[in-house]
């Protein structure tokens, strides 16, 4: 049955009764009440490839997960406060992904609320105030997760506005930033060394770095090799620690690594993720040693009504088998690698693509004006976007220069939606836009 008004007066009152401060994809957006695996399909009965969302990270509609919450709405949501099996279940699955240093879990809500309860444990584990991050990353809104968030097109003014705990560090991006190609990953840990070494010598020692282990809003792009080992060990010869915030590439989406930082060699202290965990379900958590979650419970208590819910918990517990038993890691690396491929391929034919970032289903398409001055082609970028809705897949672009289309698509991705999803981009490039 369709619903009676149209996408164009429900976005009127959108408009007149939602906060301005949060956007929406697409100036006339086409009203989409409907989702199976990775496709949207709107009011008018069009299909979309879905190829933003990664937080539906089993696909839309799955319907073990809403079986599962369905089953669990019915018997019991109530607060961690209480004593069910679901909080000790998925903390149990989440320990069982990570190294052996790890052993404790908090459940939140949200990536967000993951980074400032992370931040707030380093803080209290180091006894120390200064945070060391990277530019063009983005990290959450809450005060302490939106200032530790350098990226100038989420926030225009953030380095205006940021407080003086916050140091910050060149993108390790080895395409177009300040250090490239071979030995750029050295080149990277030497000045984030000098800078960990000044603030020692100003009496502010840095007591947590935190940071993505690759850069997903800058578009996908990865670390440079050797960069993340020498940055951790950098910061922990100091007494520091390092936090992982896998919320945005978080869970198997890399495809040859579960977690981000298994790609570096790596061990993080504490690890956020969200995102993919509740498949849209608002979950978040926080993996640590007890030794630092001990700290902040010295120092005051930490208490989420809906972090760890019945509902929350047993959600996660399911994505994660759903995960498991459907092979999604598997699909994301085999799909993942022949998109990337076809893509590559593409560039090939198409000089404006000057990049394919990226790992498994995250991966970025980045578009150059000029291959040798890098030129970021912003405008070109969002008129492919407009046509690539018009043609039926719905992608953004992402990045400070809004030049990377970022391709996260449901991990249930298959590899004719990765075909149309490059023909449809190369009509698009030869066609015009
Ligand atoms: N960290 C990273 C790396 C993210 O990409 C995001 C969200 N884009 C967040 C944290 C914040 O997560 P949330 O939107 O769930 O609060």
């Amino acid at each position: 049955e369709l619903p009676e008004e149209d996408a164009a007066a429900v976005l009127d009152r959108r408009n007149r009764s939602y906060a301005p401060l949060q956007g929406h994809y697409y100036a006339a957006p086409p009203r989409i009440e409907r989702g199976w695996k990775e496709h949207l399909i709107d009011t008018q009965g069009r299909h979309y490839l879905d190829m933003v969302n990664n937080v539906t990270v089993l696909g839309h509609g799955h319907p073990a997960i809403a079986a599962a919450a369905e089953r669990q709405w019915r018997m019991l949501n109530t607060n961690s406060r209480f004593h069910y099996g679901a909080v000790a279940e998925l903390s149990e699955r989440l320990l069982r992904t990570v190294p052996d240093s790890f052993d404790t879990v908090l459940l939140v809500n949200s990536g967000t609320e993951a980074v400032d309860l992370a931040l707030r444990l380093a803080k209290a584990f180091t006894g120390r105030e200064d945070v060391l991050c990277v530019q063009e990353s983005y990290h959450g809104w809450s005060l302490a997760a939106d200032a530790v968030s350098t990226s100038t097109s989420d926030n225009p003014r953030a380095e205006e506005t940021r407080p003086a705990w916050v140091h910050v560090l060149d993108a390790p991006n080895s395409y177009r930033g300040t250090h490239r190609g071979a030995g750029a990953g050295e080149a990277y840990a030497r000045d984030a060394r000098a800078m960990l070494q000044s603030l020692a010598d100003a009496g502010t020692p840095v007591g947590t770095y935190i940071a993505e282990p690759r850069n997903g809003n800058a578009g996908g792009i990865g670390l440079p090799p050797g960069y993340l080992p020498a940055v951790y060990d950098a910061v922990r010869r100091q007494g520091g620690v390092c936090i992982s915030d896998e919320v945005q590439v978080g869970y198997g989406r890399q495809g040859f690594y579960f977690w981000g930082y298994q790609e570096h060699g790596v061990v993080p202290d504490i690890i956020t993720v969200a995102k993919a965990m509740g498949n849209g379900h608002p979950l978040g958590a926080v993996i640590t040693r007890r030794q630092i979650a001990d700290a902040l419970a010295s120092q005051g208590s930490f208490f989420s009504s809906s972090g760890g819910s019945t509902l929350s918990s047993r959600i996660g517990a399911a994505v994660l088998e759903v995960l498991e038993a459907e092979g999604l890691q598997e699909n994301a690396r085999e799909v993942g690698s022949y998109l990337r491929a076809e893509l590559e391929a593409l560039a090939d034919r198409q000089p404006l693509i000057g990049a394919v970032h990226g790992l498994g289903l995250y991966l970025g398409i980045e578009f150059v004006r000029d291959r040798s001055s890098l030129e970021a082609a912003d405008t070109e970028t969002a008129a492919i976007c407009n046509r690539l809705r018009e043609l039926g897949v719905i992608v953004q672009p992402t990045g400070d220069r809004q030049n990377v289309l970022k391709v996260k698509p449901p991990l249930c991705f298959t590899r004719d939606s990765a075909r149309f999803f490059v023909d449809t981009l190369e009509e698009v490039l030869s066609n015009g836009w």
